[in-house]
């Protein structure tokens, strides 16, 4: 990626950088894509909530997938149409439901009994009727990082296959709900598509369960998951859609009527944004050299979080290479961004872009250390 660097000069450090022309050019392939098969696509709010994102987010006509009732809030506020607006979660207060009730909502995505429970009875209240989806736990392996992996009987998300059937009976016996939909989502950052062929192997058997029992399901939302390239952010700045899309479209055995959804994150906004930092010292060790810089944990949590990799570059120096852990001001030991890095070399000033940093990075800071927030720039 080109840094204007003559730009972040003068730039308080630590800020988010996010590359609007990449972020433009991923929303146009996603869009363009998802049109050809007839597939709709809500992005994943928890992902990266930051307004301008979101503005570009709505202005390709995606909806939203929210897991929260202030991130159905913040869709409100930045004019998606209730209509494209998702709710899922395992734990939704009565308070969030209600604020989604008002906004007449697309869908409730159900993770339990007690749930569709409660929202009967506060749609009740309201004498409106919602649509929701179970989100039916399909008890397939993500074979991602056990952290993120959300699709399997010991993970606390959605409703067990031996509870569909119970599930399927209360939405008919109860009055101001209407069951449209299923719901999955196996997990995150997952790159085999044979993962997804399973998830459609289980959707397929479920569908035809859902026909034989006279149910009438029109949505089939199969979540999101897609994940994307953290070794080699230039070569490979999106994923490949197409690959993706096809293996739904390939492999799911839809009834007529029937409209496949998908809820997308990280794919769409890792690769446009970068945390960019500068070093404040270079300390060396007896064994190994430290590059300290002015990001923590705080700013970005995923490699404490998740051991996560991201690439990690000097974008001031052209000097020769070096070996360097890149760490952080938090008092953690585990405010670390990588070890043994391989960085030009590094000088006091230099400025540092770890990559890769537009999913589930912003959005997850924190003020520990009553360290203020990063700030956002934007390449336009
Ligand atoms: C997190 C989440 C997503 C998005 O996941 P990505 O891996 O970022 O694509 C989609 N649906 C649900 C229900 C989620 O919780």
């Amino acid at each position: 990626m080109n840094f204007p660097i003559d730009k972040f000069a003068h730039t308080q450090t630590p800020f988010y950088f996010y590359d609007i022309e990449l972020l433009r050019q991923t929303l146009g392939e996603v869009s363009h894509m998802a049109e050809h098969y007839d597939f709709a696509v809500h992005f994943a709010v928890k992902a990266n909530a930051n307004p301008r994102i979101l503005d570009e987010v709505r202005s390709y006509g995606l909806g939203i997938d929210c897991v929260s009732g202030n991130e159905v809030r913040a869709a409100l506020e930045h004019g998606f149409d209730p209509k494209k607006i998702v709710y899922a979660g395992v734990g939704k207060a009565d308070w969030e439901i209600n604020l989604a009730l008002d906004a007449d909502i697309e869908c409730f995505n159900v993770e339990s009994i007690p749930e569709m429970e409660v929202i009967n009875e506060l749609a009740m209240a309201k004498g409106k009727v919602a649509d929701i989806a179970l989100r039916i736990n399909p008890n397939v392996d993500a074979h991602t990082h056990q952290y993120i992996t959300t699709g399997l009987e010991e993970n606390k998300f959605g409703i067990g296959l031996w509870e569909v059937e119970a599930a399927a009976a209360k939405a008919r016996e109860l009055s101001n709900i209407n069951l449209v939909g299923v719901h999955f989502h196996i997990g995150s950052q997952i790159t085999d598509m044979g993962a997804f062929q399973a998830l459609c192997t289980r959707i397929n058997g479920l569908l035809r369960w859902f026909e034989e029992q006279k149910y009438l399901i029109s949505v089939v939302n199969v979540g999101g998951g897609l994940g994307i390239d953290y070794e080699h952010p230039d070569e490979v700045p999106m994923p490949d859609f197409k690959a993706y899309f096809e293996t739904f479209a390939k492999h799911l055995e839809l009834r007529d009527g029937q409209k496949v959804h998908f809820e997308l994150g990280r794919s769409l906004v890792a690769q446009c944004g970068s945390l960019i930092t500068r070093v404040l010292y270079v300390k060396k060790g007896q064994k190994k050299q430290f590059a300290i810089v002015d990001a923590g944990m705080n700013d970005l949590i995923r490699p404490a979080l998740y051991h996560a990799y991201h690439k990690i570059e000097n974008i001031s120096s052209s000097a020769p290479v070096e070996k360097y852990d890149v760490v952080g001001p938090v008092c953690e030991s585990s405010d670390c961004f990588g070890k043994e890095v391989v960085l030009a070399g590094a000088k006091r000033g230099d400025l540092i872009a770890i990559r890769s940093a537009g999913a589930y990075g912003e959005v997850m800071s924190s003020r520990y250390n009553l360290r203020p927030f990063a700030e956002s720039r934007f390449s336009e």
